[in-house]
C-alpha cells in the first residue's frame, strides 16, 4: 500500500510496475499534482490540466497498480492495516507512506483564513480569484484609499514559492493587465516580499540570493528581509522590522512561509511509537524504514533524514523520487522495505523568478537570467510526465506566455456583496 499519489508515491507505485507485487495507491485527491508550477495557475499562465493529472489516468497501463481516492485516518501498525476515512481496512505486506506535507501557520492557524496558501490545486485556483478579484475591486473602489489597499499585495515568505509568486505578480500587473482597465492602472499595484530571515531564497548561497533579489526588485517587487510578520487580519499585515512595528494595508496576503508534515504523519508517529521533528516529519533510519517496523517506509516530504552536511534533506520533489526509488526496488527484490542506506544525490537547486529570469546553483555552479530560466523550463518539462500531450501544451504556454500571451483570468465566482452604504464615492469617471 503507498499513502499518496504525489511524487514519491506515483514514483514508487510506477517503479513497482514490473515487481511480482499488488500495489494500492491511496490519495485522497483523485490527481497528481505538480506542484513546481502551480505558482503559474494562481497567476493565470497556465490552467489547472497543466499542472494535474489523474493519478488513475497516470496507473492505466500498469496491471499490478490500483488506485483509491480516499483518505487514511488510521494506520494499524499491529494488524498491518491502513484505515480508510469510511472505515474500510486494507492488509499491507509493505506500507510506503508518502503522504507529503501542509501549510503551517507557526501556531497562527487563524491566518489561515485571511491569507491563500499555495501548496494545493485549491489554494491556486482560490488565489487566482483573490488576485484578479482584487484588480476589479480596485476598479471599483470608492476613494484612492481603498483603491491602494486592494492593489497592494503581500507575499511573506521568501523561500523559492514566494519569490516566484511575486515575481509574477509584479509581471501581471506591469505587462499583462495593464491595458486591462480603465479606472485604475494596474502597474501602480505594490507587490511586497516579507521574508523574516536575512536573505530570500537562503537555501543558495549569498550571492545568489542577492542576484534573485534584484531580479525581483527591477521587475517592481518590494524585497523586504529581516521583516517579522505580527499578524494578520483581513485589512492588512503587521510587521516587525528592528523595533518599529508597522501596518500594510491590504486584502490580499499570499503565505507562503511555513511547510509541516501532512497530518496523516502524526497518526503514524503516534502508532508506531516514531520520532518527529519540529515540523512533524516522521525521523526515519537511514534507509528510510521505520525504527521499530521494517515493512513501513516514509519518504518525500513527510519524512525526515539528515544529509551527508548533517542538515535535513530539503523538502524538493527530486529528493521524494530518489527515496521512492530506492525503497521500491528493495521491495522489488522482495525486502518489506529497504535495508541499506539512502543516499542523495544532489542535482541543484532552481527558482525561478519572473518570464525569462531564473537563478540556478549545480554542485558549485552558479547561472542567472535567462539561461538559467532556460534550464528551468526543462528541467520542469522532462518531470512534468503526466497524461500524453501535456509537455507539450506547456512549452507551448511557456513560449507563448514569453511573448506575453494571454493569462486564464476567468474567475469562476463573484465579487462578494460590500456594504454599499460604506461607499463614499459614487462610482462614476476615471
Ligand atoms: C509551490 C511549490 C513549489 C515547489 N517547487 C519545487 C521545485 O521547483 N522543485 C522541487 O524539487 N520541489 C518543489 N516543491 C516541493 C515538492 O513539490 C515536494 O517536495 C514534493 O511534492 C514532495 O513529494 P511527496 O510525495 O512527499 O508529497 P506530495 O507530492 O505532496 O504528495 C502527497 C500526496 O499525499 C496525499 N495525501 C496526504 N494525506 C493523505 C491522506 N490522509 N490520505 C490520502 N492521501 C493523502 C496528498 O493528497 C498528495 O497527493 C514545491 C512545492 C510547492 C508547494
Amino acid at each position: 500500500v503507498i499513502i499518496g499519489g504525489g511524487f514519491g508515491g506515483y514514483e514508487a507505485a510506477h517503479r513497482l510496475k514490473k515487481a511480482d507485487v499488488d500495489v494500492t495507491v491511496v490519495d485522497r485527491k483523485n490527481h497528481h499534482l505538480f506542484q513546481p508550477l502551480i505558482y503559474q495557475v494562481a497567476a493565470g499562465a497556465l490552467s489547472e490540466g497543466d499542472v494535474a493529472a489523474p493519478v488513475r489516468a497516470m496507473l492505466k497501463r500498469q496491471p499490478n497498480a490500483s488506485v483509491l481516492m480516499a483518505e487514511v485516518t488510521d494506520i494499524d501498525v499491529t494488524r498491518r492495516q491502513v484505515v480508510l476515512d469510511r472505515g474500510e481496512r486494507l492488509d499491507y505486506d509493505s506500507l510506503i507512506v508518502a503522504c507529503g506535507g501542509a501549510t503551517s501557520y507557526f501556531g497562527h492557524d487563524e491566518w489561515r483564513d485571511v491569507t491563500c496558501g499555495l501548496k494545493t490545486l485549491e489554494d491556486a485556483l482560490d488565489l487566482r480569484s483573490r488576485i484578479f478579484g482584487a484588480f476589479e475591486e480596485a476598479e471599483r473602489a470608492p476613494d484612492p484609499a481603498a483603491r491602494d489597499e486592494w492593489l497592494t499585495f503581500v507575499v511573506v515568505g521568501g523561500g523559492p514559492t514566494g519569490v516566484e509568486i511575486s515575481g509574477q505578480l509584479a509581471i501581471l500587473s506591469r505587462q499583462a493587465l495593464k491595458r486591462d482597465f480603465r479606472r485604475i492602472d494596474p502597474r501602480t499595484a505594490r507587490v511586497i516580499l516579507l521574508d523574516a530571515g536575512e536573505r530570500v531564497v537562503a537555501a543558495f548561497t549569498e550571492p545568489t540570493s542577492a542576484r534573485a533579489a534584484k531580479e525581483l526588485s527591477d521587475l517592481g517587487v518590494t524585497v523586504r528581509e529581516h521583516a517579522m510578520v505580527t499578524d494578520i487580519d483581513a485589512h492588512g499585515v503587521s510587521v516587525k522590522v528592528g523595533d518599529q512595528t508597522e501596518r500594510i494595508a491590504t486584502h490580499t496576503v499570499v503565505w507562503a512561509a511555513g511547510v509541516r508534515a501532512a497530518e496523516v504523519a502524526g497518526i503514524l508517529a503516534r502508532a508506531s511509537g516514531a520520532g518527529t521533528d519540529r515540523a512533524g516529519r516522521i525521523e526515519v533510519n537511514p534507509d528510510l524504514t521505520l525504527p521499530a517496523h521494517h515493512e513501513i517506509s516514509v519518504i518525500g516530504d513527510a519524512a525526515k533524514l539528515d544529509g551527508p552536511d548533517g542538515r535535513p534533506l530539503p523538502g524538493l520533489a527530486t529528493v521524494a523520487i530518489q527515496e521512492a526509488r530506492h525503497v521500491a526496488d528493495a521491495i522489488r527484490h522482495g525486502g518489506a522495505g529497504a535495508s541499506t542506506p539512502f543516499k542523495y544525490f544532489d542535482k541543484g537547486a532552481l527558482a525561478v523568478v519572473g518570464r525569462g529570469r531564473a537563478v540556478c546553483e549545480v554542485r558549485g555552479r552558479r547561472l542567472y537570467g535567462l539561461p538559467a530560466f532556460l534550464m528551468y523550463c526543462g528541467v520542469h518539462l522532462f518531470y512534468l510526465g503526466g497524461v500524453g500531450g501535456r509537455r507539450l501544451t506547456v512549452l507551448i504556454t511557456t513560449i507563448g506566455s514569453l511573448f506575453g500571451a494571454r493569462e486564464n483570468r476567468v474567475m469562476p465566482g463573484e465579487l462578494e456583496a460590500v456594504d454599499r452604504n460604506a461607499l463614499s464615492t459614487p462610482l462614476t469617471g476615471s
